[in-house]
């Protein structure tokens, strides 16, 4: 009896060997996939890095996968018979190959999973195994809960992996959670370990003259990729992370520094959520470098967290709640999103910081984009869609599985308070505080209400009393509110006064 003859389908962040629709692959009979499509790559403006990165890292994939005798279909961007989008290839490959059965992991972003759904193919769908918990579970998880609070989430996930657990199921340390060690500035003299680089080869090489060509319309800068695009790259970066950058991570992972985009941070995320890394793994690697003494419990214990905790909760709640948590808009934003953040041109030295590495390098580490760029977006009152697509396009690690979460509930708390308990709206001080931006700054970090003073100032004072019959009634917020009323009418009177002046400036399309 023949075969049955099956194309399996793999898109740009599902690079993994192990992935759960390559499983039962027959090289006789089966066919695997990949195809570079114009409709994912223009969808929003992506940083030309970005695009790089998910083709090279693709044609890397396809090659490695022939080398093990795999049959491999590539389609790159400028095949003349492309017809540029996900759907609609499958449905030509199909008709090519006389498919009887086609094989998809699940997608990281609804609008597409959507389209393939819709496209009228009969698709066999496998569960995305790359992840701790699946989404049934996490919809299980979920169930009754009028408030998700990811701590809770959190400890089911250690109890799952079995990290860092004393025999009893009691966690190491005595404490699930070391947060409050790992908020501190960067001290004078330390510095960083230089980044670990990656030299372009010739495929990386003819992909960049590829996306020079045909996105030399989106933001940022091409020239500076130097990501890894290999299996055995990112293990490299990786390992280079846990030889000098682990160690301190723990401490400093909130800190900020002018000129550092990188700090002690793995950045390792855009190559784990391709598929170039595996998550077990890497969790296993920090518990035994933890176990073996090299790092303190705060380091391992924060990883883990992010990887366990928030990288998984940020995407059971994704697909828990679309399509319509993309929609959500709580404090009813409409101000479109200033130029600047396009350009990094801003006189706020945080901002031009943040936004200018992020063009240069489409990385920025997790506090950067929470408490600056997030942070302004939430005290200016930016339409949550706008700032949304910007995280998108931007970051090298923007899949929107993780995006949207992040920056629409966690940035914006545009989902009704879903996945946070209260915004994470701060003043200038927080910046000072963890960074050495305010020393660079045109602006005065002590100043509220003068020509000269914070613009995060007055606007994080804006938002509460414009947001004040909606946020006095949290809990969380209370202390905050009791500042506020206890400060002076005419004091309070200047900072709305200053903070309408910023607003209306942004307005008219300036830039301060
Ligand atoms: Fe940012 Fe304000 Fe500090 Fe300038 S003074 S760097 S705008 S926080």
């Amino acid at each position: 009896m023949k075969n049955a003859n099956r194309l399996r389908l793999i898109l740009g962040d599902q690079l993994s060997f192990d992935l759960a629709s390559l499983q039962g692959l027959d090289a006789q009979s089966d066919t695997v996939l990949l195809v570079e499509v114009m409709e994912e790559a223009s969808h929003v403006p992506h940083h030309p890095q970005k695009i790089t990165l998910i083709f090279s890292a693709m044609r890397h994939f396809a090659e490695a996968l022939q080398q093990r005798g795999i049959p491999v279909q590539y389609v790159a961007l400028d095949d003349p018979d492309n017809t540029g989008s996900v759907p609609s290839e499958l449905q030509r490959w199909q008709a090519l190959m006389h498919a009887d059965e086609i094989h998809v992991t699940e997608c990281g972003d609804w609008r597409l999973e959507q389209s393939i759904k819709d496209c009228g193919l009969d698709i066999k769908w496998h569960c995305d195994s790359r992840f701790l918990c699946t989404r049934t579970e996490f919809a299980n998880w979920a169930h009754g809960k009028k408030q998700l609070r990811m701590e809770f989430f959190y400890r089911e996930m250690r109890r799952k992996s079995g990290l860092l657990l004393n025999g009893d199921g009691s966690p190491v340390g005595g404490a699930w959670n070391f947060d409050a060690e790992n908020r501190k500035a960067l001290p004078k003299g330390v510095r960083p370990p230089s980044p670990a680089r990656f030299t372009p080869d010739p495929i990386t090489q003819e992909v960049m003259a590829l996306v020079a060509k045909h996105f030399a319309s989106h933001y940022g800068s091409l020239d500076a990729f130097d990501y890894p695009v290999t299996h055995a790259d990112a293990q490299a970066l990786w390992e280079y992370f846990l030889d000098w950058g682990l160690a301190a991570f723990g401490d400093y992972q909130d800190a900020m520094a002018s000129d550092e985009p990188f700090l002690f941070h793995a950045r390792i995320s855009a190559a784990l959520n391709i598929g170039l890394l595996d998550l077990r793994q890497l969790c296993s690697d920090v518990a035994s470098a933890y176990e073996s003494g090299s790092i303190a419990l705060n380091a391992a214990e924060g990883f883990i967290r992010q990887l366990i905790g928030w990288r998984e909760y940020v995407r059971g709640v994704y697909w828990l709640k679309m399509p319509d948590y993309a929609d959500g808009n709580g404090f009813g934003n409409t101000r479109a999103l200033p130029a600047f953040y396009w350009t990094g041109e801003t006189q706020m030295n945080c901002m031009r910081q943040a936004i200018s590495q992020s063009l240069e390098h489409a990385y920025a580490h997790h506090i950067q984009r929470l408490m600056v760029t997030g942070n302004f977006a939430l005290l200016a009152g930016i339409a949550p869609s706008q700032i949304c697509e910007w995280y998108l396009a931007i970051y090298m690690d923007a899949f929107d599985w993780v995006e949207l979460p992040n920056t629409l509930g966690m940035v914006m708390h545009a989902d009704g308070g879903y996945l946070g308990s209260k915004p994470y709206c701060a003043s200038g001080q927080y910046i000072k505080r963890m960074s050495d931006y305010c020393r660079g700054c045109a602006y005065k970090v002590s100043e509220s209400t003068t020509d000269d003073a914070c613009p995060f100032n007055s606007l994080y004072w804006h938002f509460l009393m414009r947001h004040g019959d909606r946020l006095r009634g949290n809990q969380r917020m209370s202390m905050i509110y009791k500042n506020l009323d206890r400060m002076a009418e005419a004091k309070q009177q200047a900072l709305w006064q200053r903070g309408e002046w910023l607003l209306d400036k942004l307005d008219a399309g300036e830039s301060f």
